[in-house]
């Protein structure tokens, strides 16, 4: 049952004149420190697919993850690095939108924020890029094992009443160094590419 298992490196571009043809692709997205890579390594069962990055946001690859059955997954560059410039960050985002409003075999959105600062400003930013698409994304609350179960709880709940008004999102809890929610994230990718 488990889709990311199998996964393989396939390619990295930088522009988006480069993205390599896919019949479906699953998207992973986050700003920088989330806690991406480690979910992508978490999900893996892999140390080093993605690299957990020491200098985050400097260089801004798109990652192609080969998961077997002509289905992919694409791990975006990190958005919101502070250290970053404004006008390269600005960039950034806005090629980020294009991908997101623009890529037709994009089946599905994985956005991560982490369980301690969820629905930052550009994090709301990608949900709205994203929701004309009509496609679904599904959210994960990082490093959930930095809360107490009453305070993972209350963000979950605050989270999905906050997203309301968005058709198509889900919120799951999420934990690398744990181990947690591996398996529902499966569910939903699953679901997305059996659809
Ligand atoms: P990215 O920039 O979004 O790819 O984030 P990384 O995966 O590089 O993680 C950023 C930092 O958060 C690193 O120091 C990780 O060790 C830490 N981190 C990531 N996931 C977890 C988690 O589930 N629990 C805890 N406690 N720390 C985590």
């Amino acid at each position: 049952m488990s889709i990311f298992k199998n996964a393989t490196f396939y390619t990295t571009v930088n522009h988006l004149k480069d993205l390599p043809p896919t019949r479906a692709e699953v998207a992973f997205v986050g700003r920088s420190n989330a806690g991406k890579s480690s979910a992508i390594n978490t999900l893996a069962n892999r140390t080093r697919l993605a690299y957990v990055s020491k200098t985050p946001g400097r260089t801004q690859h798109i990652n192609f993850f080969d998961l077997g059955h002509e289905r992919f997954m694409v791990d975006l560059p990190g958005y919101g690095y502070a250290e970053v410039p404004e006008a390269v960050r600005a960039h950034w985002v806005q090629l980020l939108g294009r991908y997101l409003q623009t890529r037709d075999s994009l089946i599905g959105l994985i956005l991560i924020m982490d369980s301690r600062r969820p629905l930052l400003e550009l994090d709301r930013q990608m949900l709205n890029f994203f929701r004309d698409t009509g496609r679904p994304v599904h959210i994960l609350l990082s490093k959930s094992d930095k809360l107490s179960r009453s305070d993972q709880q209350q963000t979950l709940n605050m989270v999905r009443r906050e997203l309301a008004d968005y058709p198509g999102v889900s919120v799951q809890l999420f934990s690398s160094l744990k181990k947690t929610g591996t398996e529902q994230v499966e569910q939903v990718v699953i679901g997305w590419f059996d659809a």
